[in-house]
């Protein structure tokens, strides 16, 4: 079965060809960032009208790269939701109109649900049950997942997301959006130690995560130091040092209350090779197994919903004649792949 995956979400347009047998054939993409770094952060109308230009293009160029023709497509998957409205219309226009002129199934994916599943893209895929951490600009959640569609919320952030905090942070330090990589590159030189930030609701019981209170933190720190040569290092590598810490301790958490022995990380953030480490560290103190997926499926892409695309045509899941787009979308209301 071939599937075409179609993300047009946020700001990256990704399309992918996934082959039940051959397996992932090729994704390719293009990242909004620099239209969108010119107003520090992302405009809606922009990331629309750039997706209208960007899709149909990338769609040749991927059947080039495969060598594949559309009458070759069994079905196509595109992201459904959450996300902008008219990002998701979109790529949900697109895919439904080539369903509807190739007389194929066409299925809205879940955009979280694509990216928990994407480490199921690599060679030694995690086995269920497993507990995902999902880690984005737009999320932060813990969840449960005891097979495809079959998950439970543990908790998520109450504020910010945490790539979200990383963006809103590196902004303060003054340097591009995204934020975080910047971020990430500056920590590198900050010293271990010189300022230290909390980790935000780790001495209670529960599993959510709250992170505008350390964006506000780091803000009162630069104000502080304003002047001071090596500050912004060191701010830089104290609030990373509280994000990964915080997420360490409240992944642990999840593993010990649910009881698996598998971790996978996904989303954005997950691309933090500070954060890797971390959970690295922390898993191996649990005796418990890490995955995540290669760094350019960590960030959106066409590849993953082409996946969670196949997981659910496979068996005949598919969308009816009626047409929506759900820029919000709980996790927890999707159910096990079914026959429509
Ligand atoms: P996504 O929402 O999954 O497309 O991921 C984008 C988010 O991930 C943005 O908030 C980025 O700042 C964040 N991000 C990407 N790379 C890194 C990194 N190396 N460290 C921290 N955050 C990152
Ligand atoms: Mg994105």
């Amino acid at each position: 079965m071939l599937i075409l995956g179609v993300e047009t979400s946020c700001d990256e347009t990704g399309l992918a060809l996934y082959d039940s047998a051959g397996g992932l054939l090729s994704h390719v993409l293009h990242s909004q960032v620099d239209l969108h770094a010119l107003h520090g952060g992302v405009v809606p109308e922009l990331a629309s009208r750039d997706h209208i230009r960007r899709v149909i293009p990338l769609l040749d160029q991927l059947l080039q790269q495969t060598d594949r023709r559309t009458a070759e497509i069994d079905g196509i998957a595109y992201t459904r939701g959450p996300g902008l409205a008219g990002a998701l219309l979109v790529g949900a226009g697109v895919a439904r109109s080539l369903a509807w002129a190739l007389d194929r199934p066409a299925l809205g994916i879940h955009h979280m649900e694509a990216h928990l599943l994407a480490p199921l893209l690599e060679p030694e895929p995690p086995a269920f049950p497993f507990v995902a951490l999902l880690v984005s600009g737009g999320h932060t959640m813990l969840v449960q997942v005891a097979g495809v569609g079959r998950y439970r919320l543990l908790g998520e952030s109450v504020d910010d997301a945490a790539g979200e905090a990383f963006d809103k942070t590196a902004k303060l330090l003054g340097l591009g959006y995204p934020g975080g990589p910047a971020l990430e590159r500056l920590a590198r030189q900050g010293r271990q130690g010189v300022f230290r930030l909390p980790r935000p609701m780790t001495d209670r019981p529960g599993l959510d995560f709250s992170f505008s209170g350390l964006k506000t933190q780091a803000r009162n720190l630069i104000r502080r130091h304003e002047g001071t040569e090596d500050a912004a290092a060191d701010i830089a590598h104290a609030f990373q040092e509280a994000v990964a810490d915080t997420l360490a301790i409240k992944c642990r958490r999840a593993l010990t209350d649910t009881g698996a022995g598998r971790l996978v990380v996904s989303g954005g953030v997950s691309a933090n090779g500070v954060i890797r480490t971390r959970l690295d560290d922390m898993a191996r103190a649990a005796n418990a197994e890490v995955y995540y997926p290669r760094l350019d499926l960590c960030t959106d892409n066409g590849a993953m919903v082409a996946y969670a695309g196949w997981c659910r045509m496979q068996v005949g899941e598919c969308d009816g004649l009626d047409f929506d787009v759900r820029p919000r979308w709980s996790l927890a209301s999707l159910q096990p792949p079914a026959a429509d």
